[in-house]
């Protein structure tokens, strides 16, 4: 998945709102949805060898794996909704969790489309699949594109993309300014004849938390951070297009931003799954319905209303360009830089 800027601030409306989740020891009762506030060992999470590094490169090999699976199986005329439920079982079948559901984003969608229990959609065009894989909350994220028309344009957008990506990665190390990577990002897409999308980027990730903060841009944007050690999402994205998307329609992705309670039966039972379940990764309808049944919607429909839950919205690119999207997942550890997506 990705982060879409909104005018210089970071893509989440309410910014890091979930602080004061144990994100390990979820609990509830029958009448509160509770989850422990002690201090856990989440909050002074940093990446270190001892610190879950192992988890780390798992959580990359199996993303990689699948992303080599997914590549095999989809073909022009498939169900999107066939082809998440596959890449899905894949992540698990290789001892994994789905970090976010799988977003299969076609043409001018750029992100964050994931199919619902009934979706009809079928795989055609320049589909963008971006696929996460958890480990205890350890992430792995990554995306490819795909020609599903055999055409020119879409490959040479594609091959954009690769491009930029695989120049930021050779520049990477501790301390590289977000700048020279949105630079040499921008100027690689842009030699390519297409433009990058300049308010999608990518970004540090921590435990249980798919984007922690720190935006790394298509573009430079000049504010000028040094990265640290830590594991980190780069995605460029390329387009025909004027190079920004806006929202469109919702995703039926979601993500646990309060536990605060709620009246309703059938919420209370979704958020509580949800809590247990997800943590604080995004999570999609689909998944909820296989559990709860499509009751659960009205659950869903009312935790939103309610604050708990933010609903992502599907991104389209302003002019109804498309769109291709590249993305690894690399970790500074030291002076050592692994792309555990690879
Ligand atoms: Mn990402
Ligand atoms: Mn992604």
């Amino acid at each position: 998945m990705t982060e879409k800027q909104y005018g210089g601030s970071t893509g989440r409306e309410t910014g890091k709102v979930v602080t004061n989740i144990n994100k390990d020891a979820t609990k509830s009762t029958t009448n509160k949805v509770r989850i422990d506030k002690s201090t856990s060992e989440d909050k002074n999470f940093s990446y270190n060898k001892s610190s879950g590094e192992e988890k780390i490169i798992k959580a990359g090999k199996i993303a990689s794996e699948t992303k080599k699976y997914a590549a095999s199986i989809i073909k022009r005329g498939m169900p999107l909704l066939e082809i998440a439920e596959k890449i899905e079982a894949e992540i698990e079948k290789l001892g994994g969790k789905p970090a976010f559901p799988a977003n299969l984003s076609i043409d001018n969608i750029a992100a964050h489309y994931t199919p619902s229990y009934d979706d009809k959609t079928i795989a055609q065009g320049l589909l963008k699949v971006d696929i996460g894989v958890s480990m205890n909350g350890l992430i792995a994220d990554t995306a490819f594109s795909i020609d599903l028309e055999n055409n020119d344009e879409n490959k040479r957008l594609i091959k954009a993309s690769m491009d930029a990506l695989e120049k930021a990665l050779k520049i990477v190390k501790r301390d590289v300014s977000t700048d020279e990577i949105g630079e040499i990002i921008s100027k690689t897409i842009e030699s390519n004849g297409f433009s990058p999308i300049i308010n999608l980027s990518g970004h540090s990730m921590n435990k249980h938390e798919l984007h922690s903060g720190i935006t790394i841009p298509n573009i430079n944007d000049k504010r000028n951070i040094n990265l640290k050690e830590g594991l980190y999402a780069i995605e460029p994205f390329a387009t025909t297009g004027s190079g920004r998307v806006h929202d469109g329609r919702p995703s039926g992705i979601y993500e646990l931003k309060e536990t605060k309670n709620v009246r309703s039966p059938i919420a209370r039972e979704v958020l509580e799954f949800v809590a247990k379940e997800y943590n604080t990764l995004p999570f999609c309808s689909r998944w909820v319905v296989k559990k709860l049944g499509t009751k659960a919607l009205f659950g869903l429909k009312q935790l939103e209303d309610n604050g708990n839950l933010h609903h992502y919205s599907q991104l389209v690119e302003t002019q109804g360009s498309k769109v291709s999207q590249a993305e690894q997942t690399v970790l500074i550890s030291g002076e050592e830089i692994i792309v555990t997506t690879v």
